[in-house]
């Protein structure tokens, strides 16, 4: 079965040194062109894939994306030297454990988190939550591991906001604890305990909850509690990759598949060496194992890191006028129409990036945003935007369109909008 459960921060580190000595020449694997570019036929092919687009051969609609980054329409586009990086990684076998302690140490230098943290790859942001907690409960006890979601033995409780209840929480209670839900200073005072395994905060939630980001940390530093902040989606802004670990939360969830662009089936699980140690032990490729489904291939991990490398060195702000352009081009085709009006925002925190808001009056273009959402979906090509229900208007974000896209978008929405006129 090979689980290696002698994992200790010495044998870390270890592993760690063996495995840059026999990484020979990692910057010529980081330059290598790419070998096709997404949409061009793919030079040997034959068979399945041959046209270059594999979903037109299935029979499965392609869809302009203007929701954003959204895990039902898969999530965002790799950069080909992702791709690249990925094939690289294909062409050889490697002990998984070990590539994810040198890749982990890799990404805490990147982004230069404090000194004991490091980084693992997981599958996802969801999977970092399941494994994180499970290596706070467990620690390297071998038992422990095995046992879980039986808890005996073990802490069992794990305290959050009710504002900050959501469906990915069900990563948490899949380790077997039960979540203590609480609203205000005194409660959570009330509710922290020697039975107490971790305090969670969804970040997303920062707003809506009575004690905020730094406060939370600060209360569960001072009970020697765990922390662990999910910011799946909180990039950008890039800062987020590293602020969360210098407020001083012990484990850091992101998406890696979401705005860093990287594997789909990627996540970032930044923390303290020890417990980012613990969730290894309590992961793929560990066998009986509570995140023995949650699996990363070893072209996920190496991706993840390439993905992560071009986010840090990408100009942000001349992307976020870009996506604002596009914004700004659909605005101008369909505000030539009487009765629609556009204007823009920025969520404050997660896809924090432009987007705009479409509304038209209703008197003078009789179709409904989700009755238009609907025609666009059906358009040839199919366009994906968000039909604010309770708002009365369609939003949109561009930050996930391919060049050109907005064009198509902006044409489009004219035309359906044009066809409903009075
Ligand atoms: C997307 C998301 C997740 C899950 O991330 P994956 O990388 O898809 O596993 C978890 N929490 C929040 C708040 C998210 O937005």
């Amino acid at each position: 079965m090979g689980m290696e459960l002698k994992w200790t921060r010495r044998s870390f580190m270890g592993s760690l040194g063996a495995l840059t000595a026999a990484m020979s020449n990692p910057r010529k694997l980081f330059s290598s062109a790419p070998p096709h570019r997404a949409g061009q036929p793919a030079g040997q092919i034959t068979g399945f894939g041959s046209t270059g687009n594999v979903y037109d051969e299935l029979g499965v609609t392609t869809v302009i994306n203007g929701q954003g980054t959204m895990t039902y329409l898969g999530g965002s586009l790799m950069r080909p030297e992702v791709e690249a990086v990925m094939a690289l990684g294909a062409q050889h076998f490697v002990k998984i454990a070990d590539l994810e302690v040198a890749v982990g140490k890799r990404i805490a230098e990147m982004l230069k988190l404090p000194s004991g943290y490091t980084a693992m790859v997981t599958a996802g942001a969801a999977a970092a939550m399941e494994s994180g907690l499970a290596g706070i409960l467990t620690g390297d006890n071998p038992k422990f591991i095995q046992q879980i979601p039986d808890l005996t033995g073990m802490k069992s409780e794990v305290i959050i906001q009710k504002t900050h209840r959501n469906p990915f929480d069900h990563q948490l209670r899949n380790t077997g604890i039960k979540l203590v839900v609480i609203e205000t200073r005194d409660e959570l005072q009330k509710a922290i305990n020697p039975n107490t395994a971790m305090m969670h905060f969804s970040n997303f939630a920062n707003a809506d909850g009575q004690i905020k980001v730094d406060e939370w940390v600060k209360v569960a530093k001072e009970h020697k509690i765990p922390t662990f902040i999910d910011a799946a989606a909180d990039t950008p802004p890039v800062s987020h990759l590293w602020d969360y670990a210098n407020l001083g939360y012990d484990l850091i969830a992101f998406s890696g598949g979401k705005a860093m662009r990287g594997p789909q089936c990627a996540g970032l699980l930044l923390g303290r060496e020890d417990l980012v140690g613990y969730a290894l032990l309590n992961n793929c490729p560990y066998e009986d194992t509570i995140g023995r489904s949650q699996k990363v291939g070893k072209e996920e991990i190496v991706g993840m890191l390439k993905a992560l490398e071009l986010y840090l060195a990408e100009d942000h702000d001349a992307q976020n006028k870009e996506w604002q352009q596009r914004l700004e081009l659909i605005s101008a085709k369909i505000s030539t129409l009487p009765g629609v009006t556009t204007s823009y925002f920025v969520p404050d925190m997660a896809n924090h990036v432009p987007h705009m808001e479409i509304k038209w009056d209703q008197q003078k273009i009789k179709i409904s945003p989700k009755e238009a959402n609907e025609e666009l979906r059906k358009g040839k090509p199919s366009i994906v935007l968000a039909a604010g229900e309770r708002r009365g208007s369609l939003s949109m974000s561009s930050f996930m369109l391919k060049p050109g896209e907005e064009s198509i978008i902006a044409e489009q929405l004219y035309t359906v909008l044009k066809a409903h006129s009075a």
